[in-house]
């Protein structure tokens, strides 16, 4: 232990507002190019600005969720610099009143529990964003991210290891998605994160230089990134070859390295200004009070109640409780089936991997929960055997059917006849002498062979207990 890696983290999460932060244009991920763009966001001279109110309000939500000290009147301010992608010249952000200041995240690591303090947070506007077209080498530039709001959450250089990191941005996900404040899904650069790193001789007071990496997408690509930025750091440090600036770099995803992007800028660089067309937001006792009582229930407040009321395992609570889209799912196909323990069930064995054939994350799942209980209690009430049920589950995701329609339309009810099954059994017995041989010499897999022959000619569709103990009555008697 020689060496000492030092890093703090500046998140940026997009805040799910329906508009824009200073004008009306949507703020929805996923638009055509250019479609949501007004004078004002581009920039145009004159353009008056008006905060938006839910902005600010998810921005208090982001401040109580991480026990920071809240601004009672906070402002915004100008950062100016140039870049195609940014119409004003400057973006609106906070420098001198954030909203909060002085928070703290609690994360758990192999280690045990620490706590990760945080400088600030501050709303800003998003810029928009550009285009490289490599086969015509020119570059567009679209415009529909710009204004778009956010939070950047500061930590102080409170982390060591990339395990502490990747604890902190899992911890930081639940934390905003559940209270609403952003969907926090990085795939859609809706949550971002720049890593401050340095290294120093263990137990040396001194920090080291400071390097970047900008704009980390992925958990994978971030904690790579650490562990290559900090071996090249001590590398130099013990080689002596080389040299460690102060910079800006990027994380090359192919070749698996960090590359220098820019020399770092200093704060006096941007020549940060007050703005003088927004008036300062005046927050009160009552509306933070507000903001706090109208918060969900949170992920770990989810977890306690599923354990506790609901009686379900600490696994799969820690699975619901760990995305707010399941978390959501399970609430809401409570509300239409009163047996949480099979929701539970069907939503991580059969929803999960029906949905991940689709290539999709856990927050990208969608499901009509309504439909999703009828499929239980269906399976439930035996009016469809479980597998039955698992291939309705795909048509419902696929193609929206109604499930009870679609088991009438379909002749899907379960075979629950004695005789329509003993036939099958003496049929697929018949068919098979030498396995029935083979089960009386005492291999006992042959049964699933017979049961899934059995199963076979009864379209699936059959009640699997009884097959199973009418099956064990004829090989026996045999
Ligand atoms: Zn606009």
């Amino acid at each position: 232990m020689k060496y000492e890696v030092v890093m703090g983290l500046e998140v940026h999460v997009e805040l799910s507002t329906n508009s824009k932060l200073f004008c009306s244009c949507s703020a929805k991920y996923g638009a055509d190019a250019n479609e949501n763009v007004c004078p004002a966001c581009a920039g145009m001279p004159g353009m008056p600005a008006v905060t938006n109110k839910k902005a600010v309000e998810l921005g208090i939500a982001a401040a109580l969720v991480t026990n920071s000290q809240i601004t009672r009147t906070m402002t915004f301010d100008k950062k100016n610099y140039f870049y195609p992608d940014l119409p004003t010249g400057y973006q609106i952000t906070q420098f001198y009143a954030p909203i909060c200041r002085n928070g703290f995240v609690e994360i758990e690591t192999s280690e045990g529990k620490k706590k990760i303090t945080l400088k600030q947070i501050h709303i800003e506007e998003d810029a928009g964003k550009l285009v490289h077209d490599t086969r015509t080498g020119t570059t567009l530039v679209d415009f529909n991210r710009t204004s778009v709001p956010l939070v950047e959450i500061v930590s102080n250089p409170d982390f060591r290891t990339g395990e502490e990191v990747i604890a902190y941005l899992e911890k930081l996900r639940l934390l905003l998605s559940f209270a609403g404040v952003s969907d926090c899904k990085m795939q859609e650069g809706s949550m971002r994160c720049d890593v401050n790193i340095s290294v120093r001789e263990a137990g040396s007071e001194k920090l080291g230089v400071r390097t970047e990496i900008k704009n980390m997408n992925s958990l994978k690509a971030i904690a790579a990134a650490i562990e290559y930025e900090s071996a090249r750091h001590i590398e130099v440090l013990e080689t002596g070859e080389g040299q460690l600036v102060q910079e800006t770099r990027r994380w090359d995803e192919a070749k698996g390295e960090t590359f220098s992007m820019r020399e770092k800028e200093n704060a006096t660089d941007y020549r940060y200004f007050p703005n003088p067309e927004l008036v300062p937001v005046f927050i009160s006792d009552g509306w933070i009070n507000e903001v706090r009582n109208s918060l969900p229930e949170s992920s770990d407040e989810k977890f306690a109640r599923m354990t506790g009321v609901l009686n379900l395992s600490e696994y799969d609570s820690k699975i619901i409780s760990g995305s707010k889209n399941l978390a959501d799912i399970f609430d809401e196909t409570s509300k239409y089936f009163g047996k949480p323990k099979e929701i539970v069930n069907w939503i991580i064995v059969e929803l999960i991997s029906a949905a991940k054939g689709d290539n999709k994350g856990l927050d990208d799942i969608k499901i009509d929960c309504a439909k999703f209980a009828k499929i239980m209690e269906m399976v439930d009430g035996g009016t469809i055997n479980r597998n039955v049920g698992k291939k309705l589950l795909v048509s419902v995701l696929e193609d929206g059917v109604d499930p009870e329609a679609y088991v009438k339309e379909n002749n899907l009810g379960m075979v629950s006849d004695t005789g329509v099954i003993e036939e099958a059994i003496k049929t697929v017995i018949s068919e098979n002498a030498k396995s029935v041989a083979e089960y009386k010499n005492g291999n006992q897999k042959v049964v699933g062979f017979f049961v899934g022959n059995i199963m076979r000619k009864l379209g699936g569709k059959a009640d699997p207990a009884i097959v199973n103990k009418l099956l064990m009555k004829y090989l026996n008697e045999l």
